[in-house]
């Protein structure tokens, strides 16, 4: 219907974060979500496993705090009516999918919203913690990776999006969120987290 060209959206070819000041968030890496039997499947998500695999790898021999966002809803919940049942709170589709599974030193924060932030105690624990940048992983892009990404930019802290470990129902949201997250929000995008230097 509508043909769009998408502006200019810089993205870095490396960069280096302080270990001790830096976070990565791993949002929403659920079955729901990643495994083509969840209940609200997104198509590029498996591509986005391997990547993250590896950063939270380089992130876990370097001392980076790593939290997961669990997206979850109970009985009834209103966004049952926009997007189906998923993520039931104890349900398969509700767990972190096994290959990213967190260790008893991440935190794993329980979210009932797109935002991570949103009645959640995250802004607390990375004070907590003294972080500054946060790396955003994860999926949807243009949903829960967006608004937490802007959350955490509302908030100032540094946002870093390495573009090959979020993912969208679409190629449209993808490009959206990146725009969103670079234009608006001043998050860094790197070209993969393989760029990423914890230091
Ligand atoms: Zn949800």
């Amino acid at each position: 219907m509508y043909t769009v060209s998408i502006p200019e959206i810089p993205i870095v070819d490396s960069i280096k974060l302080p270990s001790r000041e830096t976070a990565v968030i791993v949002v929403d890496m659920q079955n729901d979500f990643v495994k083509p039997e969840g209940k609200l499947f997104v198509p590029t998500a498996p591509k986005t496993i391997e990547p993250i695999r590896r950063l939270l790898d380089n992130a876990r021999a370097r001392g980076v705090k790593i939290f997961y966002t669990k997206d979850t809803h109970y009985e009834g919940d209103p966004e049952f009516t926009i997007w189906g049942e998923h993520v039931r709170y104890g349900s398969w589709g509700w767990e972190i999918i096994d290959e990213l599974k967190p260790t008893e030193r991440d935190i794993v924060v329980i979210k009932t919203r797109y935002d991570g932030f949103y009645g959640t105690p995250l802004d607390d624990l990375l004070k907590v913690y003294g972080i500054k940048n946060i790396v955003v992983t994860g999926t949807v892009a243009n949903i829960c990776v967006l608004h937490t990404a802007a959350s955490a930019a509302l908030r100032w802290y540094k946002v870093i999006v390495p573009v090959d470990s979020i993912s969208a129902l679409n190629e449209f949201d993808y490009y959206t969120a990146l725009r969103q997250i670079s234009f608006l929000y001043k998050g860094i995008l790197v070209r993969s987290v393989d760029s990423l230097i914890f230091e």
